[in-house]
């Protein structure tokens, strides 16, 4: 037994690109935790046809449960619901009930912009409109000003707003419903386990995963993939429960092999590692071509303004020389891309903030600033602590501007968290 389900993104802003879409994705992961197997996600615009079409082809694939996204709002070009409503062969209905919250929402938000009561019969109809419900549905309260419907059959079809902030807290409101229960009442409780490399190519994690094949009894039970994050490789398993062993067989015979590029078995990510580290610590970024982005990661996480004291960019020579105290004639002799550059960098970045952690990034990320000895993707780094030694690299990185950015400010973390460890 299993059940299995289908997405359904609508919206022509998220079709055409307009509008990345948050909603499938986030939805995937629901169902992930939930042990309901995604079979599709779909995208279609705001037309009748196809959204009938998007509906009739995961009924087709024999899915348990639909969930759609957008479409619910008061204009002609939302029509989610009664799309869904002809689709489940019931009647729309209008629920008076319902209207009258809508109605009540509306009131207070027009008061709010300061539109009188006597405008009111404007909206009157677009309320009516939202109002109208599938026969026999079960009507979700309006997080913003549009309810949701879920409607019980083969299959069950949930029907939650296209705005993100609306449609995540309806979604925890649906799956608590007897309703939804039933639909997937076949799932299968799955484990999910996570772990995360750095400094192994992604062939290389191939190649050890084709030898488990042989070497790991079980291991056909295990469902694994990988993909390539911000430089690191993340693994993500999946297996029913009588499985956990072969999974621990596995998870033994990665660290047998890649004990040194292996960084997260728990789900932690690098910067809750590196975070950890920080603590009664104070640590200063000195950046050059990643242009602040490294201090941008230090402060997402919360808490972080404990130990993040600053970060300065410096990006053209006298701003090394101005700013940190970097001797031109350094710069004259090595380059700006250079490690005693770097090393200098940090140590600015230490004086300068009071810090006792900095880490110091200047690079070539290209295009166009490379030369034959220092070509695009060459990045100098350097940790400086003043109570432990410091360490200084040069890495050649791939990829494009953004790439070598982004790969640039995972380097840092990982040598930080090596620093720290
Ligand atoms: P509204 O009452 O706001 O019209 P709705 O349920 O009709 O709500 P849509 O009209 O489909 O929703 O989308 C409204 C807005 O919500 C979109 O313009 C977009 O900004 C956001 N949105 C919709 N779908 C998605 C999605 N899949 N991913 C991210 N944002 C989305
Ligand atoms: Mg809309």
């Amino acid at each position: 037994m299993s059940a299995r389900a289908g997405i359904v993104v609508t919206g022509t802003e998220v079709l055409t690109g307009r509008v990345a879409d948050r909603n499938g994705p986030w939805i995937a992961d629901r169902l992930l935790e939930l042990g309901v197997e995604l079979a599709h996600t779909t995208i279609c615009g705001d037309r009748a046809a196809d959204i009938e079409a998007a509906l009739r082809f995961m009924a087709n694939e024999g899915v348990d449960l639909i969930v759609t996204s957008g479409g619910l709002g008061p204009t002609a070009d939302d029509m989610t619901v009664a799309i869904v409503t002809q689709f489940c062969g019931r009647e729309l209905v209008l629920d008076t009930e319902l209207e009258n919250k809508i109605a009540a929402i509306l009131k207070k938000l027009m008061s709010r912009v300061g539109v009188g009561a006597g405008d009111f019969d404007a909206v009157r109809a677009a309320n009516r409109k939202q109002a109208m419900v599938p026969a026999g549905a079960v009507v979700l309260d309006p997080v913003g000003t549009a309810p949701g419907v879920i409607v019980p059959g083969a299959p069950t079809v949930l029907v939650l707003p296209g705005p993100p902030r609306e449609l995540q807290p309806m979604w925890r409101t649906a799956v608590e419903l007897p309703a939804f229960q039933q639909a997937v009442a076949g799932r299968t409780v799955y484990r999910q386990d996570t772990i995360r490399m750095f400094g192994l190519p992604e062939s290389g994690l191939a190649e050890t995963l084709r030898e488990a094949e042989q070497d790991v009894p079980g291991f056909a039970a295990l469902e694994i993939t990988t993909c390539l994050r911000r430089g690191e490789i993340e693994m993500v398993t999946r297996y029913e429960p009588d499985a956990a062993d072969t999974y621990r067989r596995l998870s033994d015979y990665l660290r047998d092999r890649h004990w040194q590029q292996i960084f997260s078995e728990d789900g932690s990510q690098i910067d809750d590692q590196v975070a950890q580290l920080l603590t009664g610590r104070r640590i200063a970024t000195a950046e050059s071509c990643t242009g602040g982005l490294l201090s941008a990661r230090l402060t997402e996480r919360p808490g972080s303004s404990a130990y993040l004291a600053g970060g300065l960019v410096a990006y053209a020579n006298e701003a090394k020389a101005d700013l940190l105290g970097v001797d031109p004639a350094l710069i004259d002799e090595h380059g700006a891309v250079s490690e005693p550059v770097a090393e200098a960098m940090a140590d600015g970045a230490l004086r300068r903030f009071g810090a006792d952690t900095a880490v110091a990034i200047t690079g070539v990320a290209g295009p166009g600033g490379g030369t034959d000895d220092k070509p695009v993707g060459t990045v100098c780094f350097t940790i400086a602590l003043t109570d432990g030694e410091s360490s200084t690299r040069t890495l050649l990185l791939p990829g494009n501007r953004s790439d070598i950015r982004e790969r640039s400010t995972t380097v840092a973390m990982h040598m930080l968290r090596q620093a720290l460890g």
